[in-house]
């Protein structure tokens, strides 16, 4: 291009700042999330946003010939499994942009207290147009600055909001200086964890049909639309790891395949962190119990009722918890357990046990 006369510069587009640059006092990289986060905000984006003053470059002006993208028959038919993944995304840039503004203009102020509520859709779900690049965290970061600056959204909100977008930031710092975290635990000793060969829970969990409503719930919503909500996320994360003690790559490997936002960063960290065996990790002893988080986080059972029309008639105080309601009442509902919906596949106080002294064994050798 130099011969041309054009000078061409590249920049780190998916990212506010390369790896590198986010360091330690020592020059190294963090291995905890809040002193990133404070380092982070202090430094800033490395620039300022170009969009949407950069010039449009002229494109040819006939399009070149190809074939029609419909003729290549991508899209799945017998059944349309993508039907429900269509109707819930609008895919490409002015998609993103269309969901910031939404979520900037309606939900940010809610975020802080009801980003943990599956229920409700506090949260942006730019997620998975982040991971397509059709946003950059700094176009998010400028919309969400200059709405702060505009004193239309309060300094808190916006904060939390980009705390989280930071998160993403640490994920790929996380990946890039640890090449196999897709794979290996950053914690050695778990890779020794007696974990189980289990191929028919893993099929159960996959399906969501453990019989605990909240994790069957998540992964009905993430077959159904390829998103979950991050609460969700953790709680069938925990379900998988310790209630079922299989080995986190199994549930990182099924995300990664029915994920819109699937990432490889993000993915591979965050479910390290709730193993236990990442950087800044959630303790390990930290056991999710899936009926408590789910009456905290969906009080009410909406979001299990949505993606789990067989429960749609349990009543509140059931609804995280099928097989403690009585004949008559489960009988007015029409739930047959272990027919229309199943027993829970696990008791999770054995379960929770069983995961401590797993971890009582890693640690101790
Ligand atoms: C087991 C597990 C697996 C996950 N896998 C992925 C994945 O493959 N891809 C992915 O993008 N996120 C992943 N996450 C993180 C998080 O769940 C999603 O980013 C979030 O739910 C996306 O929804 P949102 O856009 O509405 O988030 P918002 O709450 O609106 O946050 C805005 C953005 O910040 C980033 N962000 C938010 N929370 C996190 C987090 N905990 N870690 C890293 N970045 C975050 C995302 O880019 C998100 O789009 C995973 C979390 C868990 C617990």
């Amino acid at each position: 291009m130099k011969g041309a006369g054009v000078n061409v510069e590249t920049f780190n587009g998916s990212l506010l700042r390369e790896p590198w640059e986010v360091k330690t006092g020592s020059g190294g990289p963090y291995r905890v999330f809040t002193p990133f986060w404070k380092t982070l905000k202090e430094i800033g984006p490395a620039r300022a946003q170009l969009w949407p003053n950069s010039r449009k470059i002229a494109g040819p002006q006939k399009n070149p010939k190809s074939d029609k993208l419909s003729d290549w028959g991508l899209l799945p038919t017998k059944p349309n499994w993508a039907n429900e993944i269509a109707q819930n995304w609008t895919p490409g840039e002015q998609g993103a942009r269309d969901r910031l503004n939404h979520f900037l203009n309606n939900n940010i102020d809610d975020y802080s207290a009801g980003r943990d509520r599956p229920d409700k859709e506090f949260t942006s779900k730019l997620s998975p147009h982040l991971a397509f690049g059709e946003i950059s965290p700094l176009q998010i970061w400028t919309a969400t600055y200059d709405k702060m600056a505009g004193g239309n959204i309060s300094d808190e909100a916006a904060m939390k909001f980009l705390s989280e977008v930071a998160w993403r930031e640490f994920s790929y710092s996380l990946l890039f200086f640890n090449e196999n975290l897709p794979e290996k635990p950053l914690r050695e000793n778990f890779a020794d964890y007696p974990w189980r060969d289990d191929p028919e829970g893993l099929k159960a969990w996959q399906l969501g049909l453990t019989g605990y409503p909240i994790v069957d719930a998540g992964m009905r919503q993430l077959w159904r639309t390829g998103w979950m909500h991050n609460r969700v996320r953790m709680i069938v994360a925990s379900f998988l790891i310790k209630d079922q003690l299989i080995p986190w790559q199994e549930g990182a490997a099924w995300f990664w395949d029915t994920l819109v936002d699937a990432d490889l960063a993000n993915n591979s960290a965050s479910w390290q962190w709730v193993a236990g065996c990442g950087a800044d990790a959630s303790p390990y002893f930290r056991i999710f119990n899936p009926v408590t988080q789910g009456g905290k986080f969906d009080p009410d059972g909406d979001y299990v009722r949505e993606f789990l029309p067989e429960l749609k008639k349990l009543p509140k105080k059931y609804i995280h918890a099928p097989w403690k309601a009585p004949e008559d009442v489960l009988q007015a509902a029409d739930i047959k357990l272990g027919k229309t919906y199943p027993f829970p596949i696990i008791d999770h106080a054995m379960a929770r046990e069983r995961a401590l002294e797993g971890y009582n064994e890693i640690r101790s050798a």
